[in-house]
């Protein structure tokens, strides 16, 4: 069977279903759930592959789940991904009432994507010279950290991100290809985005502490947390002219407690932050100079602080032959004109990781209106939401799997990871450590 003919058969495939595809994004849009949460959605997946006939594992990493197309085929194995977990927006249209859970990531049009994949590409699977993991993941946005925190302390995670988690246990050892689509909404219309790459980041809890005392009759007995907090952010504003362009720094600090009551000395103060940036090396150099700040804070009242750091995740690399291959049919079903080359993006994500170990690529969908996270998020045209966006990724899978994988193989072949899967672990236990400093004169 020649390309033209698998295409025409898959893309039929897809057609004949299109609404089986708009039904599950439109379920699960309706039904957000929180990271390392997802039951509901991994049962709805779990269904759908059953119904198609399609061989899975489930519970992994919690939620996760991996189907498989052409198991035990010889050949170079792809991954598609799509995401499980909503973000928490409380004012989001359809988001759960008393969870705040909210789809305004447009996760739900990734598995919509991935099942739409997975029906045209099943049709085809005997013909291709691989196999084709369909990847269902959990956990991408990295919240709720204190319910991840006891999921940690029981030992059902070590990671806060579901893709981290995956490699931890092994189950991207046999994957050799990593692609995954995501939505975006800043270009209106039929577009396609391919981003030079994105920020990883570093997560920060801090913790000042200072003494309590009444803060009208006593002041001067006690040590003031807030203050100590007010310098240190002054000092990383300060330091911010020594941050350079192109490594796309960002530091933002929210304040979770920020003292007791309004007549005592704030004598506890926690804050969390990100460190974000466009390579490790400036990650931990930013997170250094932050460091240096919030103890300076500390130091300028006689506070003492706690800053405890967590593995973020790393930054997107996209590799170069993926990207043509996916522009070229981007391109094919909206037109070369609708395929965007942009710079790199300031937010981060899981995807990250895996780039940095495999060869992989994180473009984006367009067709969304509204700000990603934002209560006006929205999916303003479906055939390009689910159906298109399906159909560029059986194109991408057959120029990669078809004839004998030649192209596959070459991606394989010509590949250097930045880390092995160890290295990478190393990497994200030593982004894992505690620092207690105190101003001891
Ligand atoms: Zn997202």
């Amino acid at each position: 069977m020649d390309k033209k003919t698998l295409i025409e058969s898959a893309f039929k495939e897809i057609d004949k279903h299109r609404n089986k595809i708009i039904n599950i994004a439109n379920s699960i849009l309706h039904e957000p759930e929180e990271g390392f949460k997802e039951k509901k959605t991994s049962k709805k997946v779990k269904e759908v592959f059953e119904e198609l006939g399609i061989k899975y594992r489930s519970e992994l990493a919690i939620t996760g789940i991996k189907g498989v197309l052409g198991e035990g085929k010889k050949g170079p194995v792809i991954a598609i991904i799509a995401e499980l977990d909503a973000i928490i927006n409380y004012d989001y249209p359809f988001a759960d009432k008393e969870t705040g859970a909210a789809h305004a990531c447009g996760h739900f049009a990734q598995v919509a994507q991935l099942i739409g994949a997975a029906i045209g590409l099943k049709k085809i699977a005997d013909r291709l010279s691989g196999q084709v993991v369909l990847f269902v993941v959990p956990a991408e946005e990295f919240i709720n950290l204190e319910f991840r925190e006891d999921l940690k302390r029981e030992g059902h995670i070590k990671y806060y991100g579901g893709k981290q988690e995956l490699i931890r246990l092994g189950e991207f050892d046999d994957i050799d290809i990593v692609i995954m689509q995501h939505a975006q909404s800043e270009y209106p219309g039929r577009k396609a985005l391919i981003p030079d790459g994105s920020n990883g980041f570093i997560g920060k809890s801090v913790r000042f502490i200072g003494k309590e005392a009444h803060a009208g009759d006593a002041p001067y007995n006690g040590i003031n947390a807030l203050n100590a907090f007010n310098i240190a952010l002054s000092a990383i504003h300060a330091q911010r002219e020594t941050f350079r362009d192109e490594d796309s720094v960002r530091v933002h600090p929210i304040v979770t407690k920020g003292g007791d009551s309004v007549n005592n000395v704030p004598s506890e103060v926690k804050v969390e932050l990100y460190v974000r940036a466009r390579t490790v090396k400036a990650i931990k150099e930013i997170n250094h100079k932050v460091d240096t700040a919030l103890m300076a804070g500390a130091m300028a009242v006689g506070a003492k602080v706690e800053i405890t750091n967590t593995p973020g995740y790393l930054p997107v690399e996209n590799n170069n032959q993926l990207k043509s291959i996916w522009a070229k049919n981007a391109a094919e079903l909206i037109g070369k004109e609708n395929v965007l080359y942009t710079g790199p993006r300031g937010g981060s994500t899981d995807m990250g990781d895996l780039t940095q170990i495999k060869p992989g690529i994180h473009p984006y969908i367009g067709s969304f209106t509204g700000g990603l996270h934002s209560r006006e998020f929205k999916v303003a045209e479906e055939e390009m939401a689910y159906i298109i966006s399906s159909k560029i990724y059986v194109l991408t899978v057959i120029d990669l799997l078809s004839g004998g994988a030649e192209t596959a193989k070459e991606i394989i072949r010509d590949f250097t990871p930045n880390l092995s899967k160890d290295e990478y672990l190393k990497l994200l236990d030593s982004l894992s450590y505690k620092n207690h400093w105190k101003y001891e004169g």
